[in-house]
């Protein structure tokens, strides 16, 4: 199974330089790319090939090309390879869209986008607390990269405070023994999840902390309007020195939110997996249904569900557990966990489940974590 890590990077000024280059030709090339693409769609019906998605290699063949132009000599400057990943990746975003299984892939805005780049990995040397990166050179880790291991899609990434390299590393499975348990999860906003087994995992956005932490962004993103404000000649808006000190800090805060939030999904899909169960049961998450709810759209979002998921799951494999994903059919909510009964309506403000046939009073999520569990079990 390949595992993905992150280990910090500790460049030198002139190798932060090179970083930026790197990064700044990756987001351009993918910018390029797309606009390629775009360009090419809107000539459909016009042309022999217009209106058909380019492939990754005609376009490899145009940036050769483009290369040897005096304006875009400055491409040279850094590996080959950034510029390949870039246009694959841009290829691929946009053939995902082309086949309608995405949204039309975003342009990456210097402001917006992290700043990031791919090394070839037949390139990346490893060596003692160290590691090359093409035409940047050997920067310094914070942690070992394993050596003696293949090493797969090396990215090299900026968040905001620090430099990073995630690279995929092969990882042998451990045998575990696990137990006949299976779980079912409920996720959602008013808890992060509840478990049929009585595990339950609290919202991290309501605790105090977290709520701090909004506040001062939400106090220093006002302060940062009311300065450009001020500072506006005629119709322009001025980028002062305490306005670009004060972007930076809330950038900073944002980090601090992911990790936070990243931290605590990793620390509840450990601790479920530690229970060893043999199969585990999720709901087929349907975020841009739940999404339609403009009152809910921010906790939805600051929820990070797709993670939590996304990190159970890849857990889940690693132990040998039977991850399920429950059709989006299945009525785990309306179904009582205790007889069976189905509600025909059940409202969201209805936090107890109130059996009319049985009698039974049980919490909503956890009801519907009950029922989860049993998807599917041959009775
Ligand atoms: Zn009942």
């Amino acid at each position: 199974m390949i595992k993905a890590i992150k280990v910090r990077i500790i460049p030198n000024d002139e190798q932060i330089r090179k970083l930026w280059m790197s990064a700044g030709t990756a987001r351009f090339i993918y910018n390029w790319t797309l606009s390629r693409q775009e360009e090419n769609y809107a000539l459909k019906g016009t042309s022999k090939n217009g209106g058909k998605f380019i492939s990754n290699n005609d376009l490899r063949k145009e940036i050769t090309q483009l290369k040897k132009v005096e304006q875009f000599k400055w491409l040279n400057d850094v590996s080959n390879n950034v510029a390949k990943q870039a246009v694959k990746d841009a290829c691929d975003a946009y053939a995902r869209f082309f086949k309608g299984l995405a949204n039309k892939p975003k342009f990456k805005s210097r402001k917006k986008s992290k700043p990031s780049f791919y090394n070839d990995n037949v390139k990346l040397k490893v060596k003692k607390n160290e590691v090359l990166i093409e035409k940047v050179g050997w920067l310094r880790t914070t942690e070992q990269i394993p050596m003696d291991t293949k090493l797969s899609n090396p990215r090299i990434g900026f968040d905001g405070k620090y430099w990073y390299i995630s690279v995929g590393i092969e990882q042998e499975c451990p045998i575990v023994k696990l137990n006949d348990e299976s779980i079912g999860i409920d996720v959602g906003i008013k808890d992060l999840a509840i478990c049929s087994n009585g595990m339950t995992f609290k919202n991290i956005n309501k605790t105090k902390r977290v709520k701090k932490l909004k506040k001062t962004l939400k106090r220093m993103q006002r302060q940062c309007s009311r300065k450009y404000e001020k500072n506006k000649k005629g119709k322009e808006f001025v980028k002062t020195k305490n306005i670009k000190k004060l972007e930076k800090k809330i950038k900073l805060l944002h980090r601090k939110l992911a990790n936070i939030r990243s931290n605590y999904s990793h620390q509840t899909t450990n601790e479920i997996v530690k229970t060893k169960p043999s199969r585990v049961v999720m709901e087929t998450l349907n975020i841009k249904g739940m999404m339609k709810n403009k009152h809910l759209a921010k906790a939805i979002q600051e929820q990070c569900l797709y993670e939590f998921k996304r990190q159970l799951k890849y857990k889940c494999e690693f132990y040998g557990i039977n991850f399920i994903e429950a059709d989006m059919w299945y009525p785990s909510s309306k179904t009582c966990s205790e007889c069976g009964h189905k509600k025909v309506k059940l409202k969201l403000s209805e936090r107890t489940y109130v059996c009319e046939e049985c009698g039974i009073r049980v919490d909503r999520d956890l009801n519907a974590a009950i029922n989860l569990s049993r998807y599917k079990l041959a009775v």
